[in-house]
């Protein structure tokens, strides 16, 4: 069996944006995922779309993940969100704390993703199959790594079954990370979540913002390609491709990508390593 393989997707704004992701959706699946999640807006903006692409999802005969959210929900509110997700037929969740756009000041009744995965356990039982989210480059709240790691093990302590990273482009904070969870006896599988680089300011504004480091011989090519969009994408798409093909190589339990909605960068990666 080949590695397996992961896409993720945001839920469209638009009638037109869910035309263009169906699209795109088709064309990954060839592919063969193991499964595709749905981001989930975190206080509520989003959570409308989530559902009804996870739907769609479902619809389409494949294996669909919703993200979920805990931070400023309520014990009643995610209940309510369980027993959706259950009519719906799904089986998996990525289960997450979440961020409060700026200004909103509830935090309801979860803290932490730890809590949220020991509630849904207690609700629901082995029903969902749950991933927790992974920071190989430290989560930007963190006290410290160390914390941090701790914080991820408590989700796995609280019957979290696999976990996906943080985009990372260094490989050795990805091997530390696991070895430094193994050795707390986490030792559920962690998935690399890869990051095709499509465009030069999304990825430096992103990585900025979720506390990933591009290294800075990436962030000097890709600043100097200027408006050359097709260099970088060529230029992103080796740099991509060599870091799936060393992680493959070392033996990684599978791949999740972050499509952006867009197929081209993941298919091409995908093919040029022979994965799905
Ligand atoms: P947690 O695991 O709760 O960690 C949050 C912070 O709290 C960390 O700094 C941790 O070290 C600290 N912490 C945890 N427990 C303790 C403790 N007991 N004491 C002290 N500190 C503690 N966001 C969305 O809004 N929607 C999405 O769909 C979404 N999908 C994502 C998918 C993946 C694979 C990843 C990696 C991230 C995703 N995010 C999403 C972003 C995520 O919500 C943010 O990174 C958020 O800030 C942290 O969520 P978490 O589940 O990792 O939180």
């Amino acid at each position: 069996m080949g590695l397996p393989l992961s896409f993720e997707f945001f839920p469209p704004k638009t009638a037109e944006g869910a035309t263009k992701l169906r699209a795109v959706r088709e064309k990954l699946y060839a592919k063969r995922p193991e499964f595709c999640s749905v981001t989930y807006g975190a206080g509520g903006s989003t959570q409308d779309g989530t559902l009804q692409t996870v739907q769609a999802i479902l619809d389409e005969g494949q294996s669909g993940a919703s993200h979920f959210t805990c931070v400023g929900a309520t014990r009643e509110s995610v209940r309510e969100k369980l027993a959706l997700f259950q009519r719906m037929g799904l089986r998996r969740l990525v289960a997450l704390r979440g961020d409060l756009p700026s200004g909103y000041g509830a935090m309801g009744e979860f803290r932490y993703a730890a809590d949220l995965v020991q509630f849904i356990r207690a609700e629901t039982g082995d029903h969902f199959h749950l991933e927790v989210a992974a920071y190989p480059e430290m989560h930007p709240q963190a006290k410290s790594p160390e914390a941090d790691v701790d914080a991820y093990v408590a989700k796995v302590r609280a019957g979290a079954n696999s976990a996906i990273t943080q985009f990372f482009f260094n490989t050795d904070a990805y091997f530390r990370f696991v070895d430094d969870a193994y050795a707390k006896g986490a030792d559920i599988p962690v998935v690399p979540g890869i990051m095709p680089i499509i465009n030069a300011s999304g990825i430096l504004r992103f990585a900025d913002s979720c506390g990933a480091e591009v290294p800075r011989w990436i962030r000097l090519r890709l600043q100097a390609y200027g408006d050359d969009v097709e260099s970088i994408k060529a230029f992103g798409l080796d740099v991509v491709t060599d870091l799936c093909d060393q992680l493959r190589t070392a033996g990684v339990p599978g791949l999740h990508f972050y499509t952006m909605n867009q197929s081209e960068a993941t298919l091409a990666i995908c093919d040029r390593l022979g994965l799905g």
